[in-house]
């Protein structure tokens, strides 16, 4: 019988668990024994317990759940080759070459640098003595698939990343209440939303709840953004406007490369001088991370399990390390590592300050 393995690493996102459910009931589905490695590549690392064999009933209620209850961690040790030869080890000894990993970009590196180092890990551990060559034929190809969960839809060649909705969500429920308050005493709110490196939160909830003004990484505002905001914010308050909510990426930048934070926004829509407005500052923080996942987040979670059981059960030896992406509403199998390197891609043009390459790129991938 073959042996999937499943596993949640990074960052946790709402869907984990939906994603882990459907992989587990595919799997046995297609006749497979399913396993779920517990805290992320530690498991792997470690192995003994943390290498589960899961029935059916053990996923029964999971789709509702938020967080991962497999656990996800970070870990050092499978940055470094003798980590992932523990880990080789550990998956042979439970019968595993095949495994699913959902996660960040970080852990879909990982693991793409685990399958091609699969053969030299073996022979390793065959001139060890770990194992007798006989014991590893069957070994011979590790078959990894990735599933990207995230809250920041940070991935290259994906409509969407499995949890980001629900972050969405979230932050939207957040600010409806903030508007409450903030219509109430005609106050200012600026709302620091996730994001270090890339704005999609903070600009998709500013088009949700028609915020007065949005900061993101990739795209800075105006040269002089404290001007940009007051002419704008003056404008919505003339309007008859009494709130005004400013959405912050904790990435947010100006054109010079320098951090936008919270407290400069604050500062200026306070002063006395110009807007004088009675303003608070909200980090949202990890409640965009937690509870359970939205309706959308759940059917990714789960047909995108479904498509990677069965991108596990149809791979050669030649087929390239893949992940599963949503594009135009349709479940896909892409290429892993030419979606990574189109992520850094954008991550590295901020660093660069050149703002004007990441704005193309993720315009591209948008019209993609
Ligand atoms: P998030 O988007 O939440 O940051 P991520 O998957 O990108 O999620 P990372 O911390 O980058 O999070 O990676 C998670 C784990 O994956 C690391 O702790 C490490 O064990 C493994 N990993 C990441 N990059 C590599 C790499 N280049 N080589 C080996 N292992 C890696």
């Amino acid at each position: 019988k073959k042996k999937i393995a499943i596993m949640t690493s990074g960052g946790d996102s709402p869907g984990m668990n939906g994603v882990v459910r459907a992989c587990v009931r595919m799997a046995i589905h297609m006749g497979c024994d399913a396993y779920c490695v517990y805290e992320g590549y530690e498991g792997l690392v470690q192995g003994g317990d943390l290498i589960r064999k899961m029935e059916w009933h053990d996923v029964r209620g999971w789709l509702s759940e938020g967080g991962t209850l497999i656990g996800t961690a970070r870990c050092m040790a499978f940055y470094e080759r003798p980590g992932r030869l523990a880990a080789a080890k550990n998956m042979i000894l439970n019968g595993i070459d095949a495994i699913i990993i959902c996660g960040g970009d970080g852990s879909l590196t990982g693991a793409d640098r685990f399958r091609a180092e699969w053969p030299s890990l073996l022979d390793e551990l065959v001139s060890k003595g770990e194992f007798k060559p006989e014991q590893i034929e069957s070994f011979k190809h590790l078959n990894i698939v990735g599933l990207v969960g995230s809250i920041d839809n940070d991935l290259s060649g994906t409509d969407a990343t499995i949890g980001c909705y629900s972050a969405l969500a979230r932050i939207c429920y957040a600010v409806d209440l903030i508007e409450a308050t903030a219509s109430s005493h005609s106050r200012a709110f600026v709302v620091e939303v996730m994001g270090r490196h890339c704005g999609w939160l903070a600009l998709m909830a500013g088009v949700a709840t028609g915020a007065d003004f949005v900061f993101i990484p990739e795209k800075p505002s105006e040269h002089n953004w404290r001007e940009e905001m007051y002419r704008i914010v003056q404008e919505h308050r003339k309007l008859g406007k009494r709130k005004t909510i400013v959405i912050i990426a904790e990435g947010a930048l100006d054109r010079q490369g320098k951090k936008i934070t919270p407290t400069m926004v604050k500062d200026l829509l306070a002063d006395k001088n110009g807007l004088g407005l009675d303003t608070r500052i909200t980090t949202l923080g990890h409640v965009q991370r937690g509870g359970t996942a939205v309706a959308y987040d759940r059917m990714l979670a789960t047909l995108q399990g479904v498509e990677a059981v069965k991108a596990v059960l149809e791979a050669t030896p030649e087929t390239k390390t893949c992940f599963i992406a949503i594009t135009e509403n349709k479940i896909i199998r892409k290429p892993l590592m030419e979606a990574v390197q189109d992520t850094k891609q954008v991550s590295s043009a901020i660093e660069r300050q050149d703002f004007e390459e990441a704005m193309g790129l993720r315009d591209a991938e948008f019209s993609e």
